[in-house]
């Protein structure tokens, strides 16, 4: 994740620490207060603990164009019970994992939904939840803010029908608005989630407008990456003068934001080249701001990319992935042995490539002068596109004349 608000506009805000293994100055701090975080921060990268990504289960409500679980509203075999689902969450938070993200499908639509995550709570794990929002009644709103999630996220795709012909059922939109409501009424705090694809980044001010008008807490900009129904938008990608049009128009936006005093944190996700176009952007005007960016981006070689690092998945059946997208390279099953253990063994390759992957990067990302800052970005997309793990993202939109010529 590329924090703009605290990179670009230079306000530290709640994630900031576990992305960015800092802690909060007097001379940088947000004027707004952080939620406690269950366990330290981290000394360095090394030491970080992953945030899990559970997909609690494939099944779905909606279906997604760009969906990376390729769920459907129907039941799928081999999924967690209970008397698996316990011992995985008491050798998660006995980890001291920094979070939990409750994911799917739609995990509402999970009939223990809220056992698991009343539980999960219990255990002392900090909570988030990723839903597309549509069954959030009001009593559900309470729950979820009872069971103390730290945050909910909910996905748009665009402003009513063009967001109901991404989630592919008519009313979606409303729906969503409506828990949102729900949620905000009873004091949670909510983000949006947005992916972001050629079909539809002309609504980027519309979004803008819908975060300002719900008083919404945070924003996510997904950059797509081509796995599940996701590979199908490959093709509808965007071309590189549109994703930094967009970077432009957000950057923007976050500098509004702030100037009216109004806190939003917003960022951006997927693609680590956001860092370094932030950096480029900040450099003539503000060269401190773009220094601090740099440094605090170089935490960990990228210090926003974290596939296998920082972030982990946990699959509905059990099987361990270096997050949500790698759902092709299993690192082992939950079912067979703790994920602490799994996550802690360095015997597979993969794995212990992505931990230290600028040494193993081909063509410009080799090449590239801000791979330190970058990572490489987003390892799964060179992947799916060339079959190689450590080929260029195809997505990186910085031309040859800004990659190269180091200082
Ligand atoms: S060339 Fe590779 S390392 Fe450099 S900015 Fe692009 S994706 Fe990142």
């Amino acid at each position: 994740m590329i924090n703009v608000t605290s990179l670009y506009g230079g306000l530290d805000t709640t994630g900031d620490p576990l992305r960015y293994g800092h802690r909060r100055s007097p001379d940088h701090g947000s004027p707004h207060p952080t939620e406690t975080q269950p366990h330290e921060v981290p000394r360095s990268a090394r030491e970080r603990r992953p945030v899990v990504v559970w997909t609690m289960s494939r099944r779905c409500n909606l279906h997604c164009v760009h969906c990376y679980s390729d769920s459907a509203d129907q039941a799928y075999s081999g999924e967690l019970g209970p008397e698996e689902v316990r011992p995985m969450l008491e050798d998660l938070a006995a980890f001291e994992i920094p979070a939990l993200l409750l994911s799917g499908g739609e995990p509402l639509y999970h009939p223990r939904f809220f056992e698991y995550a009343e539980h999960a709570k219990r255990l002392g794990l900090r909570l988030t939840l990723s839903t597309n929002g549509t069954l959030i009644t009001e009593e559900a709103a309470e729950r979820i803010r009872a069971t103390g999630f730290s945050y909910v996220g909910i996905s748009f795709d665009g402003l009513g029908p063009v967001n109901d012909r991404f989630r592919g059922k008519l009313g979606a939109f409303e729906q969503a608005v409506a828990g949102l409501r729900r949620l905000k009424a009873v004091g949670q705090k909510v983000g949006l989630r947005f992916t972001l694809t050629r079909r539809n980044y002309e609504a980027l001010p519309d979004i803008f407008a819908l975060v300002e008008q719900e008083g919404i807490d945070r924003v996510c900009f997904y950059h797509l990456v081509y796995s599940g129904r996701g590979s199908r938008l490959a093709k509808d990608d965007l071309l590189p003068w549109e994703t930094r049009d967009i970077l432009d128009q957000i950057c923007a936006w976050t500098v509004s934001l702030q100037s009216l005093d109004r806190h939003v944190d917003v960022l951006t996700v997927d693609n680590h080249v956001d860092g370094v176009y932030l950096y480029l952007k900040l450099l003539p005007s503000d060269p401190a701001r773009a220094e601090r960016a740099r440094r605090l981006l170089e935490w960990n070689g990228g210090g926003a990319n974290s596939s296998g690092i920082g972030i982990a998945n946990i699959d509905a059946s059990g099987g361990v992935h270096p997050d949500q997208f790698w759902q092709t390279h299993t690192l082992g099953s939950v079912r067979e042995r703790p994920f602490s253990r799994i996550w802690t063994d360095s015997r597979d390759p993969l794995l212990a490539g992505l931990r230290d992957r600028l040494p193993r990067l081909t063509g410009r990302c080799a090449e590239c002068r801000w791979k330190r800052m970058c990572g490489g970005s987003f390892r799964v997309r060179a992947l799916q596109v060339t079959g190689d793990p450590w080929a260029p993202d195809p997505a990186c939109y910085l031309t040859d004349e800004e990659i190269g010529d180091g200082p």
